[in-house]
This record gives structure tokens, sequence and C-alpha cells, in this order.
């Protein structure tokens, strides 16, 4: 029978994770009585240990699902706590304070919580059973107590003892069964004592002739009857040695002294049918848990059937059957996104990087002209204005050649984009591309539902770029260092340099068109932007003079539309500056070389575009390739071989999506795992069955 017993405690253990659900567990004891009616100390007999937190300030807050189990060939006795993880507990006194800081751990003004602590406790000395201590009831609640604790604990003690669970209710021999607060709880809930055992414990406090009454109490009859018990030596030095708080095994000296007390009794004598002692209340628990257990296999593996039902169905229906575990989602995730990169990787190559490359390098090239050739300093309104203003007198300025002004502009500007720190700035401009591209193909995976993926995988990106970027720099840098000293430019990088400059200066007078189109919305229409503008034309050509700087508004203009018509004059010279050079860039003039001073805009492509072939070159060499290589190999540490078993679930779950498919899957097979169990134990049962009845 024993085996029975033990198999049903582990299905009960099983069932626990899969969900708290009443119909979905098998019964087990439930221990209630009041404080000091002697609880603990008939638990710590029937363990053999004191393991229960003690201390005047209701230290028992929250249930114990306490599963005992007996380990008949091992000498070791040990507990554990399952939710916390921990290995073996051998020190009973570790256990009690464990018991005690989880028990405490539940703020006093909650006073109790239903949360339960599991605590299994291995022993050859145990029998198998499966016992749940609730806090003790109380009578009045103490000054430092809330005052709706009484009902709190009662109201904990009701959901536990509901049918099938079995009631062992405490009550000491002492107090008046009538006052029995135990025993009153567990006549509202079994009215007929049908489930309910009594055990009357300090039977050595009242005389014997009393003692076996109330064992043999008819008046609160019981189907289960009552044990009468005695779990604590009488108070002389030498037994009390035996009962030392945190000493070793107890169970020893608990028996003997019961035994010497109801032997020397003749009211519990044999004859006198009554049970007493620890050992027969410990034996008479088995077989009545084992009875309950058994009786409400059949309906519990209904339930379970039921439920597994349910979660095959909506396994079928919601997830099409696609088996799932959080490694196995993380391994396809990251196989994907391995896919994705280098699908992208083998798109984002050298060509691309020369295209992002140019496009900066025309950028600077843009700004260096409008610094170098296309600006005037600014007249009357200058302190408010941007810097720069776009006219210039160069086209009509020496058409010949002769003036070395030109020839001192074109060198320090050639010299200005060499020197502007290429090596960091195409390092850079390439090592945020790539930057961008993961987040965007983060983004597009499944890793965007996870902060934790997308951190790890950001992280690893942005590491990689960085150390290659240091050096990289720096020996591009180098690469280019011959370009600060002399740049020859061959006819046909001349004729390619002046198609693109024309082209960059044609979208660049777009970008500017359509500023101002904006700005004409902004202000109100075209009209009033000119007429903002012919007044600021006539400040600046002196024609009307400003009283104070203009700051707070002037010629019945506003200061903001004064700022916004400065603009709009800064972006007409710059589209009129634009045409005309982009006229220059196509006249026959800019088709020679030779005459490169006349045509700054076509040399300086023709040094940018240098500048980016060595680029180019370079960095797909070593930024891309290296980072292609190294990308996937740290994607691999950081969310494969890296990771514990974990942090793997931590990170499946993250995806509320996945963790309700993962949640169907567990359960499914932890209900079938269940059901297999339950099938093995009717195998066992049966074989019982057969074995008993052949003897
Ligand atoms: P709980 O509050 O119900 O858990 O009660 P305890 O087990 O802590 O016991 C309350 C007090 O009664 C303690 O001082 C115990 O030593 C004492 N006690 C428990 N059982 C017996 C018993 O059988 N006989 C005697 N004389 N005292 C007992």
């Amino acid at each position: 029978m024993m085996m029975l017993t033990r198999k049903m405690i582990q299905i009960r253990g099983l069932l626990q994770t899969v969900g708290q659900s009443d119909s979905l567990t098998l019964p087990s004891i439930v221990v209630i009585g009041s404080q000091s009616s002697g609880k603990s100390s008939v638990l710590e007999a029937i363990v053999g240990h004191e393991f229960l937190p003690k201390g005047s300030n209701m230290v028992t807050r929250r249930p114990i699902e306490l599963t005992l189990v007996n380990t008949p060939d091992a000498h070791a006795e040990y507990g554990e706590f399952p939710a916390l993880g921990q290995a073996r507990i051998t020190d009973f006194g570790q256990i009690q304070k464990t018991l005690t800081d989880l028990n405490l751990a539940v703020p006093p003004e909650q006073c109790v919580s239903d949360d339960p602590i599991q605590l299994r406790i291995y022993s050859p000395n145990v029998p198998d059973l499966s016992l749940i201590d609730l806090p003790g009831y109380i009578q009045v609640t103490g000054r430092d107590q809330p005052p709706e604790l009484k009902e709190k604990i009662a109201e904990l003690c009701d959901k536990y003892i509901k049918a099938p669970n079995v009631i062992l209710a405490i009550s000491a021999a002492d107090v008046d069964m009538a006052n029995s607060t135990a025993l009153r709880a567990s006549r509202r809930v079994d009215p007929r004592g049908e489930r309910t055992l009594g055990v009357i414990t300090k039977m050595d406090l009242v005389d014997p002739e009393r003692g076996a009454s109330l064992l043999k109490d008819q008046k609160y009859a019981l189907r289960l009857g009552y044990v009468g018990v005695v779990c604590r030596a009488p108070s002389n030095a030498s037994s009390s040695k035996l009962f030392h708080r945190g000493s070793g095994n107890i169970m020893q000296a608990v028996t003997k002294n019961e035994a010497a007390y109801f032997s020397s009794h003749p009211e519990f004598g044999p004859d006198s049918h009554l049970a007493v002692g620890t050992k027969s209340l410990r034996k008479k628990l088995m077989h009545v848990l084992e009875q309950t257990m058994a009786a409400s296999l059949k309906t519990t593996a209904e339930a379970i059937q039921r439920e597994l039902a349910e979660a095959t169905y909506e396994y079928k229906v919601q997830y099409n059957e696609r088996p799932l575990s959080a490694e196995s989602y993380l391994a396809e995730s990251l196989d994907a996104f391995k896919h994705a990169f280098r699908g992208f990787s083998e798109q984002f190559g050298r060509e691309q990087v020369r295209e992002l490359l140019k496009h900066e390098l025309d950028q600077q090239v843009l700004n260096l002209l409008a610094q170098k050739y296309w600006n005037r300093p600014f007249d009357d309104l200058s302190a408010a204005v941007p810097e720069s203003d776009p006219l210039s007198g160069l086209m009509k300025a020496d058409p010949q050649g002769q003036n070395q002004i030109w020839q001192i502009k074109l060198d320090s500007s050639s010299a200005a984009l060499t020197k502007l720190g290429v090596g960091r700035l195409a390092t850079s401009v390439v090592a945020n591309a790539l930057q961008a591209h993961i987040d965007r193909l983060i983004t597009q995976s499944r890793f965007s539902a996870h902060p934790f993926a997308r951190q790890a995988i950001t992280e690893a990106s942005t590491s990689i770029l960085k150390d290659l970027s240091y050096d990289i720099a720096d020996e591009l840098e180098i690469c280019i260092k011959p370009y600060k000293y002399r740049i020859e430019v061959e006819d046909h990088e001349w004729a390619k340099g002046r198609d693109n400059v024309a082209k960059v200066l044609k979208e660049e007078l777009k970008v500017c068109e359509d500023a101002v189109k904006r700005l004409e919305e902004q202000m109100g229409g075209r009209k009033k932007v000119k007429d903002v503008m012919s007044f600021i034309d006539r400040v600046r050509s002196g024609q009307v003079v400003l009283e104070g700087d203009g700051v707070g508004g002037a010629g019945g203009f506003s200061a903001a539309l004064l700022r916004k018509g400065r603009e709009a004059v800064f972006l007409r010279d710059r589209v009129d500056v634009l045409k005309m050079r982009l006229m220059a860039v196509k006249s026959k003039q800019c088709a020679n070389k030779k005459n490169k001073y006349h045509c700054p805009e076509v040399f300086l492509d023709a040094v940018a575009d240098k500048l980016t072939t060595t680029a180019d070159l370079f960095l797909d060499a070593e930024l891309l390739s290296k980072f292609y290589y190294i990308f996937p190999r740290e994607l691999d540490a950081r969310l494969g071989r890296g990771l514990s078993q974990a942090e793997i679930d931590r990170f499946a779950r993250e995806d509320p999506k996945i963790r309700r498919h993962l949640d169907v899957v567990r359960r499914k097979e932890l209900l079938e795992h269940v059901l297999k169990e339950m099938e093995s134990l009717r195998q066992l049962e049966a074989r019982e069955k057969r074995y008993s009845a052949r003897l």
C-alpha cells in the first residue's frame, strides 16, 4: 500500500506544477487548530524534527504544504524548498529559519497570505504523507495585530478545509471541546464528521479518566475518530533534554514519553480500544490519506482529461500543432536573424559604401564652395542672418585665370577637403549606416518583441563597430595621405566630375527651391514673401535706414516675419548662385580641366571622387568584411551558447504570444505526463489487489 500513497503524492506534486485549479488536485490533509493547541508539536512529532517557525508574533502567516517522502534505504534526512531551487537542507534548524523568513516576508498589514510555501522532507523515519499546515486560529487579536486578523485566518482555513481534503482538527485536552475552534470549523464544512480526524493534544494535562472520555466523544462524533497524544515531555530535567530545541530526531523521545504515559494509565490499555500516541496517529493518517486520495482518483483523472482535451484543442486550433520550446524558439529566431543579416550583407557592399561616402563628400564640397566661393559679407542685418552670403563675383572675376587669388582659393579648398579627417568621417558614416541597418533588421525580426535580445544584438554590433572603427579610421587616414600633397586629375576624371557636380548642383537647387516654397506657405503667400524680401533688400542697399537693429520688427513686419524673410533672401541668393554655377559648369569653359580655377566645383568633385575610391575600397575590405565575419559569431556567443536555461526561458516568455504558446505546450505535456502516471498507478493498484486476493 505504501507505494500507492507515494505515487499519489507524487501525482499531487505534479498537479501542483500544472496550476492551482481546484478540480486539478488530489486531496491532502489540512491541519487546523487554535494557537497553542499543540499543532506544531504534533506535526514535529510526526516529522521527528523541530522545524516549524516558533515565536509569539504570529509566525505562521502562509500555508505550509508539507510533503513527507519516506526513503527507507537512506540514512540522511533532509528538506527541500522546490520554489527556492535550493539544494538539500540537512540542518532542520536551517529549514526552520527559512520557513520563518518566508512567513515574515508577508507584511504585517496583510496579516496572512494564501500563497503556500512548499516544503518536502525526505527521511527514512517519515511516512509518505501530504499535509498542509495553516496559521492557528486566534480568539482575540493582540494590540499590535490588525483587527481583521481573526477573520482573515478563518477565511484562509476555510479555503483549505473544503472537500475532499481531510481535516486534522487539533484540540487541547485541557480546553473544553465545545470551545475547540478547530472542531467548530470542521463541523461547518463536514457536519457529519466524515472527513475529519480529531487529535487531542496535551493528554497529560487532564486526568486519564477525562482524557479517555474525550477520545470516546459521542457529542462530536467523527467517523475517523480521535487520537490522543502527548507531544511534549514533562518538564523534569532528564527527559526535557531529549526535547532540547534544535536537537536531532525527537521522534524516539516523543514515542518513549507517550508510551510511558499511556501505558501507566489503564484507561488507555488495549481493552479500551482507544487510539493514542503519535505512532498510531501517523498510521491513521497514512491510511486515511491513501483512502481519500484513492477515492478522488477517478474524478481527478476525469478533470485532467477534460483539461487535456481543452489544451489539445487550443494547441491544434491556435497553434496548428506547432511544437515549441524556449530553446527551439530562440534557435529559430537566431537563425532567421542571421539569415536576414546574410541577405543584407550580400546587398550592402563596396558599391553601397561608395554611394554613401560620395554623398557625404558631395555635401562637404558644397559647404566648402559656399564658404570659399559663394559668400559675401553681409551688410546691415548681418548680425541676425546666416554667416555666409552667397553672392560672389566669381563668374565675373578674372576670366583669363591670371589672378592668383583663384589659384590660392582652389588649393586651399582642395587642402581643406583632403584634410577634413576623411578617415574618421568615412568610417563613422559607414559604421552608422551598418548600425542603422542592424536596427532595421532587429525591428523586422522576431526579436523586435524581445527587449533582452534587442539589447544584446545592439550591444554586439555597437561594440564590434566601435572596436573596428578606431584602427580603421587611422589606417584610412594614412591611405589618403598622398592626396594631401598633390592631386592630378585625368581627363576622364574631369569629365566624370563635371557630370556629377552638375547633378549635385541640380539637386541642391531643388532642395533650395523646395525650401522657398515651404517658406512661402509659412509666411502667407508669394506676395508677402516678396514684400518682406524687398524691404530687406532696401535695407541692405542702404535705401532704408533702420532705427536700432530691427530685431523687434521693422517696416511694418514682425520680427518673426523678418527672420523668415532673411531666410528667403538667403535662399533666393543661393538659388541665383546655384543657377549661375550650374551654367558655368555646363559651359564649354568647364569642359577642359585646364580651366580648373574657373571651375572649382568640377575640380573638387574630382578630388572627392578620388577620396571616395580609396575609402570605399579600404572600408569594404576592412570594416565590412570584418564586421560580416565577427557579428554572426558574436550573436551566437551572446544569444546562443552563452545563455543559461533560465535566461532562454525568460527570453522566450518576453513575447506574450510565445508565452501563451509555450504555456499551452507545457500544460499539455504535463497533463499527458500526469495521466500516464495515473495509468501506472492504476496498474499498481490492480497488481496489489490481485496480490492481496491471493493471500
Ligand atoms: P501551536 O501554537 O498550536 O503550534 O502549539 P505548540 O505546539 O507550539 O504548543 C503550545 C505549547 O503547548 C507549547 O509550550 C508546547 O510545549 C505545549 N505542548 C504541546 N503539546 C503538549 C503536550 O502534549 N503536553 C504538554 N504538557 N504540553 C504540550
